[in-house]
């Protein structure tokens, strides 16, 4: 009888740590190697090393194992995200998001500036616009929470309606995560991870990922990612599924921190306006209890202060980082419209928190400070 468990049948929690082992045998190894070869003795099915590596093929059994599907990993989020646009034929029509994550929105707004693709740009959050601009579309690009201003689309409703229309359906779900909705079981036919945020959870490394149930997209996807050749180095990859051992239990404890602290925060009479979904007051709290098993660790929130005053609280916090990015064990926060590709619907005083797993009280000890120091009253 095999010992090799059924990762199917287990929670998120064991998958993480199950995933993406070598097979059992003795003095077998638990964790795959670092495999740093670019090239492989002929007649074996992977014959080069931009079109496989065995550390890559690891970590995307273990993401496959979280999301259904087969996996592909890429160099960056932003690799993964333009491979789904390189299959798209000139002059495809596209519908995606006015206001998420920058990096998406703006290489959506140069590839139909130079009329490589014509997007379609609308409120995802509007979902009776959204489904009035998919008839004639070739792809529906999603993403929930909308970053930065974490509105949850009504993803189940707007997958199945882009699938009715016979329109290509993407979802990034770095946000939200695995363990909090899966958009191949509600449809999707890709599945986006910038792998790293939340799954590989250190910022210490940047990769992507696909994945899919269908396997001709997937052998598209596996091309594009060969002939673009935007691979993943093995390091890179190895780290990356040493974090996603841990992911489950820091999403969780991550949460936490960010429903206590939007409450506490909420009640402050310092902050204007506190958007996260977990908060029983939240436009979207709803929408999120109907289909998703958590409300997720981003926080955002609009401070009482001029910009000066918010940049300076920033600056101020000694615990929490003042710095772009997420998803890490780390608490991090910035003032989302220092960049200029941010989307001028986000409040200028807006800052954007990924709240890390620190001890919730330190944390809030800090944003008091913080405030203080930004003479915020
Ligand atoms: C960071 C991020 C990306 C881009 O990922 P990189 O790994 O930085 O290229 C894409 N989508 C979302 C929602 C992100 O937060």
């Amino acid at each position: 009888m095999s010992n090799e468990i059924d990762l199917n049948k287990l929670a998120t929690e064991s998958k993480v740590v199950a995933a993406g082992r070598p097979a059992k045998q003795p003095d077998g190894a638990l964790n795959p190697p670092i495999a740093l070869n670019s090239t492989f003795h002929e007649g074996g099915p992977i014959g080069y090393g931009r079109y496989g590596n065995e550390t890559w093929s690891a970590l995307e059994d273990a993401i496959s194992t979280l999301e259904g599907g087969k996996t592909l990993l890429l160099s960056s989020g932003m690799a993964a995200i333009s491979a789904v646009f390189s299959l798209l034929p000139e002059g495809s029509v596209v519908v995606a998001a006015n206001n998420g994550y920058q990096g998406t929105t703006t290489l959506l707004k140069k590839l139909h500036e130079s009329e490589k693709l014509k997007v379609r740009f609308v409120n995802l959050a509007n979902t009776d616009e959204t489904v009035a601009a998919i008839p004639g579309a070739q792809m529906l690009y999603l993403e929930s929470p909308l970053n930065p201003l974490l509105e949850i689309i009504d993803l189940p409703k707007l997958i199945a309606a882009g699938k009715a229309a016979g329109c290509g359906v993407a979802v990034d779900n770095t946000l939200a995560t695995p363990l909090l909705q899966n958009p191949l079981a509600l449809g999707a036919d890709i599945v986006i991870h910038s792998v790293t945020k939340y799954l590989s959870g250190h910022s210490d490394l940047i990769l992507g990922s696909l994945s899919t149930n269908d396997s001709a997209l997937y052998n598209r996807l596996e091309q594009s990612r060969r002939y673009g050749g935007a691979i993943a180095g093995p390091f890179e990859a190895w780290i990356a599924l040493r974090g996603v051992r841990t992911f489950a239990l820091r999403m969780q404890r991550s949460q936490e921190n960010a429903l206590e602290l939007a409450t506490r925060l909420s009640k402050d009479g310092r902050v204007a306006k506190v958007r996260y979904p977990g908060l029983p007051t939240d436009a979207y709290h709803q929408m999120a209890k109907s289909f998703m098993k958590g409300f997720g660790a981003m926080i955002s929130f609009d401070v009482n202060g001029t910009v000066d005053q918010v940049d300076l609280m920033c600056n101020s916090s000694r615990l929490i980082t003042n710095a772009t990015s997420l998803g890490g064990v780390e608490s991090i926060w910035e003032r989302r419209r220092r960049w200029a590709t941010e989307s001028a619907s986000v409040p200028e005083n807006l800052i954007r928190f990924s709240v890390g797993i620190e001890n919730v009280d330190d944390l809030w000890a800090d944003i008091e400070h913080a405030f203080t120091a930004a003479k915020i009253k």
